[in-house]
C-alpha cells in the first residue's frame, strides 16, 4: 500500500512566504475542516480518527482516536488537551518548522480535537529555546480569537474554547508527558509514575489528552479527506504520512513528506544521497533514543513493524545519517553527554549511570579503554533501561547498544590503535 510519492499535506505551504497569516490559510481553505466538523456529534469525529488509524506522530505512535476515547464520559473534573510542542530529541526538527510555517494548522486541530473530547481549555506548551515559535504560535491563536474560532460560541456553534500558549524553559525531560505536565503546573518538571495516564488524571488531576503538533496537525485533513483516504497511504498498521528529517552527511538535509513504509534508499534519493564521495555508515529512525542501524536496513520500511523487526523504532523520524568519516565511538560519547545533561535527577539509575557512561566513553575514545569497559557498558544499560521512571532512560542506552553490537571492532580498533582512528577534521559533524 506504501506510495514512495505523496501531494504534500503538512508541508504543502511551507515555502510560500506569510502562508502562516490567518488570511492565507483561510485562502488555502483553512478552518473549512473545522466547520464541517462542527456539524457532527464528538463522538463521531473520535471514530472518524479512530477509523483513520492514526499513529501519535511524537514518537511512541500510541492509537489517536484510541487515546482519546480513554477521555472517561462521566468524570465530575474539567477535560483538557494538551498539546507537546517541546520538540527536543536530537535530530527531530518537524514541529519546529510546521509550526513555523503553519501554525493555523495546529490551532485548527486544537480546536477539533477539543471539541471531539470535550475540552474546554487547551494548552500548547513550546520548547522554551525557541522563543520565534513560541510567539509565531501565539499570533496564530490571538488571530483564530478575532475571527470567532476561539473563544465563546465558536462560529455560532455553542461550543467555548480557550488556548493558553506556553513556553517551557529549555529542559528536554519535559518533552516527557508527565514532567511537561508538572511543568505546566508551576513545578520543576519531572516524570510521574503511569498509571494512572493523563487520561485518566493529568493536568490537574483532571482527564487530559497530550498529543504531539504533528499528530494535531494532521486532524483537520483527516476531516476532510476522510479516515478512508488517509488510510490509502502508508502500511496497514502504520497507515498516513509523515515529515521525516534528514540531517547529517546527506546532500540537501531537510524535511520530507512521504507515507509511512517508505525507505531510507528512497528518502536518500530524495534527498540527494550521502554527500559526494561517501558511503553511508549509520544512521538514526528517530533520533538519538532510538537504535541505530547501518547500510543494511536501506530497504526496511520506515514505519512502527518494520522499524521493530529491524531491532529500533520509528520514534520521531529524526534520520540522522553519517558517513564513513564518523566514529562511532565519538558519535555515542556525545548522545550519551547529552543524556547525561539532560536527566532530571528523579531516578538514580539514570542520574548516575549516564555520568559514569560518559567517563567510560570518554577513556575508550581516547584510546585508554579495554573489553572489559564494553561489557561494562553494556552491563550498565542493562541497570539503567526500565529501571526508571520514564523513557529517557530507555531511549538514552540505545546509542551505547545498537553500537557496540554493530561497530565492536571499531570500539576495539580505538584501544588497539591508542586513539581515535578516524581524523575529526574529515567527519564535519563535531565542532
Ligand atoms: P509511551 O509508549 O509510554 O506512551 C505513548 C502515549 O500513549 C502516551 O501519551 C501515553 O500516555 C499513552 N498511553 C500508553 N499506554 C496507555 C494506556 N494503557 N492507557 C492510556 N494511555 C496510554 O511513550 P512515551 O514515554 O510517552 O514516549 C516515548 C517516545 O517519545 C519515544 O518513542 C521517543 O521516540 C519519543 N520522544 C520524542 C521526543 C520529541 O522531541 N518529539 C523526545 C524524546 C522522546
Amino acid at each position: 500500500m506504501s506510495q514512495t510519492t505523496l501531494t504534500p499535506v503538512l508541508t504543502a505551504r511551507w515555502d510560500q512566504s506569510d502562508a502562516f497569516t490567518r488570511r492565507n490559510y483561510e485562502k488555502a481553505g483553512g478552518y473549512k475542516a473545522l466547520r464541517r466538523a462542527l456539524q457532527r456529534k464528538p463522538e463521531d469525529i473520535v471514530e472518524i480518527v479512530k477509523d483513520s488509524g492514526l499513529r501519535g506522530r511524537g514518537g511512541a505512535g500510541f492509537p489517536t482516536g484510541m487515546k482519546w476515547s480513554f477521555i472517561p464520559k462521566d468524570s465530575p473534573k474539567p477535560t483538557y488537551l494538551v498539546v507537546n510542542a517541546d520538540e527536543s530529541e536530537p535530530g527531530t526538527c518537524k514541529d519546529i518548522p510546521l509550526m513555523m510555517a503553519d501554525p493555523h494548522v495546529l490551532v485548527e486541530g486544537v480546536i477539533i480535537t477539543s471539541y471531539a473530547i470535550g475540552a474546554k481549555h487547551a494548552f500548547i506548551y513550546v520548547r522554551g529555546e525557541v522563543l520565534h515559535v513560541f510567539r509565531r504560535v501565539l499570533n496564530a491563536v490571538a488571530e483564530a480569537y478575532e475571527a470567532g474560532y476561539l473563544g465563546q460560541d465558536i462560529l455560532g456553534s455553542g461550543v467555548d474554547l480557550d488556548v493558553v500558549v506556553h513556553a517551557g524553559a529549555g529542559a528536554y525531560i519535559c518533552g516527557e508527558e508527565t514532567a511537561l505536565l508538572d511543568s505546566l503546573e508551576g513545578r520543576r518538571g519531572q516524570p510521574r509514575l503511569k498509571p494512572p495516564f493523563p487520561a485518566v488524571a493529568g493536568l490537574y488531576a483532571s482527564p487530559t489528552v497530550i498529543n504531539n503538533v504533528e499528530t494535531i496537525a494532521s486532524v483537520p485533513s483527516i476531516i476532510s479527506g476522510g479516515a478512508e483516504w488517509f488510510r490509502g497511504m502508508g502500511s496497514e498498521k502504520s497507515p498516513g504520512y509523515g515529515i521525516f528529517s534528514l540531517s547529517g552527511h546527506v546532500t540537501k538535509p531537510g524535511q520530507y513528506e512521504a507515507p509511512l513504509g517508505i525507505t531510507l534508499r528512497e528518502l536518500l534519493d530524495m534527498a540527494g544521497g550521502i554527500r559526494a564521495g561517501h558511503e553511508l555508515k549509520f544512521w538514526t529512525p528517530g533520533g538519538s533514543s532510538t537504535p541505530v542501524l547501518t547500510a543494511e536496513h536501506l530497504d526496511i520500511p520506515l514505519d512502527f513493524e518494520g522499524m521493530a523487526g529491524a531491532g529500533s523504532l520509528l520514534g520521531t523520524r529524526a534520520l540522522q545519517i553519517f558517513d564513513d568519516t564518523t566514529c562511532v565511538v565519538r558519535a555515542t560519547e556525545r548522545w550519551i553527554e547529552f543524556y547525561k545533561h539532560e536527566s532530571c535527577g528523579k531516578c538514580t539509575p539514570c542520574r548516575e549511570g549516564f555520568w559514569w557512561m560518559v567517563q567510560i566513553l570518554e577513556r575508550l575514545e581516547k584510546g585508554d579503554g579495554t573489553e572489559a569497559d564494553l561489557d561494562k557498558l553494556l552491563d550498565m544499560s542493562d541497570n539503567i533501561a526500565g529501571r526508571s521512571f520514564c523513557a529517557l532512560a530507555d531511549g538514552g542506552v540505545a546509542p551505547v547498544v545498537s553500537t557496540i553490537q554493530h561497530f565492536r571492532d571499531e570500539y576495539i580498533a580505538h584501544f588497539e590503535h591508542g586513539g581515535c582512528p578516524f581524523d575529526p577534521a574529515a567527519s564535519t559533524l563535531f565542532a
